[in-house]
């Protein structure tokens, strides 16, 4: 992409935003899922089409800098929801007690979302433990 600065967006943007060198920080009105708000959409959306190209129907931004309140479009990668959501999974690599997530060692429960089975067995093993003392 060829290299875009804040002065490239419309006047009335450019106050809104803080170059820090490397993120565009939004500084306006930010909505209460955390994005950006400008003209009524996200931010970084109005941003990404301003400067680069309409967004595919369907079709997220994501943040490759993990700020979420960053609208440099060098920073975000148009992308599926379900890439989205696969690129969330991947950022957590351990589950609350710090077993590690392989595929050996994980299952999708019911609702979508990821189980360790190490905790799994761990927390079975001490309800067995526990029925074996109360008798
Ligand atoms: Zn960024
Ligand atoms: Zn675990």
């Amino acid at each position: 992409m060829a290299a875009v600065s804040i002065f490239d967006l419309p006047v009335s943007l450019q106050p809104l935003i803080t170059d820090t060198g490397d993120c565009w920080i939004w500084t306006g009105f930010v909505r209460p899922d955390g994005y950006g708000k400008a003209r009524g959409r996200q931010a970084h959306r109005v941003v990404y089409e301003l400067l680069v190209a309409p967004i595919e129907d369907g079709l997220e931004l994501d943040h490759l800098c993990r700020q979420i309140k960053c609208v440099n479009p060098a920073h975000l990668e148009p992308v599926t929801r379900q890439e989205n959501i696969r690129r969330r999974f991947e950022l957590v690599t351990h589950c609350k007690s710090g077993h590690k997530f392989t595929p050996e060692n994980t299952y999708i429960r019911g609702n979508g979302h990821r189980a360790c089975r190490a905790c799994n067995n761990a927390n079975a093993a001490r309800y067995r433990a526990k029925m074996r003392r109360a008798v």
